[in-house]
């Protein structure tokens, strides 16, 4: 593997790993619009579909191969967990706006935390 270069290099590099992670019944595509500049990458996914937008910030493409791959991984590992996001939604919608605002800043710091434990192994994983 390589530094990736070009949008053609990452999307071919998110498929690799969308197939080596066990999401090739996802369909996920490397959108071209650029992440939010706070952070290296992001992913959106569509509720109650097998569906996700992968995007990458200006910052992805001047980090290193480690770095590129590990944030490639971090958006899939986030595809895995969306039905958990999901759930959480439709728990929070049934509770005081006060408990869903807590529930969400506790669920999401805990899915961040879980996401980048897996993300960083698979990442680890897969540069060898
Ligand atoms: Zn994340």
């Amino acid at each position: 593997m390589a530094q990736l270069a070009t949008p053609t290099e990452a999307a071919a590099r998110l498929a690799e790993l969308q197939d080596k992670m066990g999401l090739r019944d996802w369909d996920i595509t490397l959108d071209l619009k650029p992440a939010d500049d706070h952070t290296i990458a992001q992913c959106y996914t569509v509720t109650g579909r097998q569906v996700a937008n992968v995007l990458v910030s200006k910052e992805f493409w001047s980090a290193s191969e480690e770095e590129q791959n590990l944030a490639l991984a971090h958006e899939l590992v986030h595809c895995h967990l969306a039905r958990l996001d999901e759930i959480h939604d439709a728990i929070a919608a049934c509770v005081s706006p006060e408990l869903a605002r807590m529930s969400s800043t506790v669920f999401g710091n805990q899915i961040e935390l879980t996401t980048d434990a897996i993300s960083t192994a698979w990442a680890r994983a897969f540069a060898t």
